[in-house]
């Protein structure tokens, strides 16, 4: 196999993507599916999961909460009727959480985060390594982080303390599956430029009464690159991350952020 073609994850890889309907899970499916990967979603969001059916059918899905058990479960019953295995597991959910100082948060908002952002990795692993020690094909599991889990994140406590928890939870995954050939990583995005990113700096420009290009410069000023990134960079890694060329890439934290120098 020659280098360029080993940067192409394999035809045929079987790929769950957990919150999948749109974002970067949707960005990641769609991409796995252009690669001629098989895919399957899961996602809380019913309408989502049937836009992204009818725009890409091959693409099938199952509609859950990534932070009930007996949904996930349910998941891995979809997955063995449509995939009958697993290659690559995604683990995308993920929520922002509250944002406050750590006094006037709720618990109900903190257990809440934990328990998509975290409760949900655990669940899905769990279910999805016994199928991947059972891949004979590159197999490996992709964490989304966040670049929140790698710098602190003042009033976003919640986000970033589970964000870094993903991190610990890939490093010693890592070491328990090597000797059973699987990888396992976390991507860490910084900020997705898009509709959303665009309705937060215009909030924000508009909470604190500067104009939305004062506020937008303000974001970039953090970015080493200047730029944001785009869900296509985020897929991309993910693709990478599970192509022959990255056959001997596994415990990592890899940043896709144009180097965020603080948040
Ligand atoms: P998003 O808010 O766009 O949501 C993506 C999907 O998640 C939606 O379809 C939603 O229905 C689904 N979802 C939400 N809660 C769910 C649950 N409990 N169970 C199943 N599905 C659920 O998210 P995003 O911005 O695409 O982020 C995806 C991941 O990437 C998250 O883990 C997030 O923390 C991380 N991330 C995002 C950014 C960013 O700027 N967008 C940056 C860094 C990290």
């Amino acid at each position: 196999m020659s280098i360029i073609e080993s940067l192409r994850p394999a035809p045929g890889l079987r790929v769950l993507v957990t919150a999948g309907a749109s974002g970067i899970g949707a960005a990641v499916a769609r991409a796995f599916c252009e690669a001629g990967a098989r895919v399957h979603v899961c996602d809380i969001d019913r309408a989502a999961l049937d836009r992204l059916g009818s725009e890409v059918p091959e693409i099938t899905s199952s509609m859950a909460d990534a932070s009930v058990p007996e949904d996930v479960d349910l998941v891995f019953d979809d997955v063995q009727g449509a995939l009958g295995g697993l290659d690559v597991l995604v683990s995308n959910a993920g929520i922002a959480g509250p944002t406050g100082a750590v006094q006037d948060l709720r618990r109900s908002d903190w257990e809440r985060t934990v328990s998509v952002n975290l409760n949900s990795q655990f669940y899905f692993a769990q279910r999805a390594v016994p199928l991947l020690r059972q891949s004979a094909h590159n197999p490996s599991l992709i964490a989304m982080s966040s670049v929140a889990g790698r710098l602190g994140y003042p009033l976003r406590t919640p986000y970033a303390a589970t964000k870094w928890a993903i991190v610990g939870l890939v490093k010693s995954l890592a070491i328990e599956l090597g000797p059973h050939g699987v990888r396992v990583n976390a991507i860490l995005p910084g900020t997705v430029e898009g509709e959303r990113m665009n309705g937060v700096i215009g909030a924000r420009a508009a909470t604190e009464g500067v104009s939305v290009e004062a506020m937008r410069a303000q974001y970039l000023q953090k970015i080493s690159l200047r730029r944001m990134v785009t869900l296509d960079d985020v897929a991309a890694m993910a693709l990478f991350l599970c192509s022959p060329a990255a056959r001997n890439v596994t415990g990592q934290a890899i940043s896709v952020d144009g180097n965020m120098e603080y948040l």
